[in-house]
C-alpha cells in the first residue's frame, strides 16, 4: 500500500493540516508542528491536539502516513556550544510536540559544519544530539533526511547517514527519509533504470531499507551532482517521470509517507492523482 501526499500548511493550527491534506486527495501528509522560521513557539493547546487527533481518525490518517518536519533553524551538528544547545532544545521541543500529537516520527535535516569543524566531528555531534533527545522522549523516531550537500550541509551521502545511525544507541528510534531531488543533486543518478537500481541497492547495503521512514518526491531543477537544492514539479524537471513511477511501483516503498515538496502547490491534487494512478 502506498501513502501519497504533500507537505501541507498548518496555518491557523496543526489541526488544519489533516484537513488540508484531505482536500487535495492525499493519503499521507507532512507539516510543521510550529512556525519553522522561529526558534520558539507557544505550546500546542489541548484543544488543538484533540482536534488534530479527531480529524486524523475521521479522515483515516495513521501515524505511518504522517511525516512532521522540524524547523530549518535547527542544526544538531552546530560547531559552537551556544548554537548546539539552542538547536538541541528546539529539537527536543519538536519531538515532544510529535509525542503530544500521537505521532511516531520527526523528519529533520541532519546539520551543518558551517566549515568550522571537520565533517566527521559534525556527524558525531548530530548522533549525540539524537541520543540526547531520544533519552528524554518516548515513541518518536528521529528521521534523518539526505541532503543535496549545499554549502556545508552534511548527510549528502548514504555513508554519512550510516555513520550517524551507527552511533545512535536506540536503533529502533532512528530512521531515514530519502529526498529524490537531494539525492540527484548530491550525485546519485536515479534518472535511469540502471542508475535507480544501483542507487537503491547501494542504499540498502550502506544504510538498509529497514530504516526507511519516509520519502520526499521532488523533481530536480539542477543537474546531477550540482549540490544545489531546487525542487521542481513531478515530471517537469531533469529527473522526468520515470523515477517517480519506479518508486510508487516498488514494494520497498510501501507503508511509509511519500511526500511531495514540489514548488507549485496548485498542482498537488493532479500530482497525487497521477502518482496514485502509476502505483496502480
Ligand atoms: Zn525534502
Ligand atoms: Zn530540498
Amino acid at each position: 500500500m502506498k501513502y501519497i501526499g504533500a507537505h501541507v500548511s498548518a496555518g491557523g493550527g496543526v489541526e488544519n493540516a489533516p484537513r488540508n491534506a484531505r482536500e487535495i486527495g492525499a493519503t499521507a501528509f507532512a507539516f510543521f508542528t510550529k512556525n519553522q522560521r522561529q526558534w520558539s513557539a507557544p505550546p500546542l493547546t489541548a484543544r488543538s491536539i484533540a482536534t488534530f487527533k479527531e480529524r486524523c481518525a475521521e479522515y483515516g490518517y495513521m501515524p505511518c502516513q504522517i511525516l512532521p518536519h522540524d524547523s530549518y533553524l535547527i542544526n544538531l551538528g552546530h560547531p559552537a556550544e551556544e548554537g548546539l544547545r539552542k538547536s538541541r532544545t528546539a529539537f527536543l521541543d519538536e519531538m515532544r510536540r510529535c509525542e503530544q500529537l500521537g505521532l511516531d516520527r520527526l523528519n529533520f535535516h541532519p546539520g551543518s559544519s558551517l566549515k568550522e569543524i571537520p565533517e566527521e566531528e559534525c556527524l558525531f555531534r548530530i548522533a549525540m544530539s539524537i541520543n540526547w533527545a531520544l533519552e528524554q522522549t518516548r515513541g518518536v523516531c528521529a528521521v534523518i533526511e539526505n541532503t543535496a550537500g549545499q554549502g556545508s550541509n552534511l548527510g549528502y551521502s548514504f555513508e554519512q547517514i550510516a555513520y550517524i545511525i551507527d552511533r545512535v544507541e536506540d536503533k529502533s528510534r532512528v530512521g531515514v527519509c530519502i529526498d529524490t531531488c537531494h539525492a540527484f543533486a548530491a550525485g546519485y543518478d536515479i534518472s535511469t533504470s540502471g542508475g535507480f537500481t544501483e542507487v537503491f541497492d547501494h542504499f540498502d547495503t550502506v544504510v538498509g531499507f529497514k530504516y526507511l521512514r519516509g520519502i520526499h518526491l521532488n523533481d530536480a531543477k539542477k543537474g546531477l551532482g550540482s549540490r544545489v537544492d531546487r525542487h521542481d514539479s513531478i515530471g517537469q524537471g531533469i529527473l522526468g517521470i520515470n523515477p517517480f513511477k519506479w518508486i510508487v511501483q516498488d514494494a520497498r516503498f510501501d507503508a511509509i509517507p511519500i511526500i511531495l515538496e514540489t514548488p507549485d502547490e496548485t498542482l498537488w491534487p493532479e500530482e497525487i492523482r497521477l502518482l496514485k494512478g502509476l502505483a496502480g
